[in-house]
């Protein structure tokens, strides 16, 4: 008998931005990132990106700064959660309407 070759069984899918759709329009709470607190935006160094890693969207990039799509970000607040240094709010939606008009 042949052995099986594990790999065959694993996904290999990816997430990716939009392939929910445009998500952006469900988020109650808008993640926001505070860069005076943001480990890799805080030394300068490519640390962390925790926020990137959990993101189940993949709306968060891996720079220094990280930055969210709100485009597609669904406002689950995962990467909130996930973040060690306590650096994501999530914020009200609402107070941010007017802006975007
Ligand atoms: S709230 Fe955070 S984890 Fe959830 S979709 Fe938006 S950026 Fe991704
Ligand atoms: S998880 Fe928090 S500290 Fe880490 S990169 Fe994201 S925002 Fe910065």
């Amino acid at each position: 008998m042949k052995p099986y070759k594990f790999s065959n069984f694993l996904s290999k899918s990816e997430s990716g931005p939009g392939d929910g759709g445009r998500t952006g329009s469900w988020r109650v709470l808008r993640p926001v990132i505070d860069t005076t607190v943001c480990i890799p935006s805080k030394t300068g160094k490519p640390a962390c990106f925790n926020c990137w890693l959990y993101c189940p969207d993949a709306v968060i990039t891996k720079t220094i700064p990280p930055v969210i799509d709100y485009e597609y970000c669904k406002g689950c607040g995962i990467c909130a959660q996930e973040c060690p240094a306590n650096a994501i709010e999530m914020q009200d939606e609402s107070q941010f309407a007017p802006k975007e008009k």
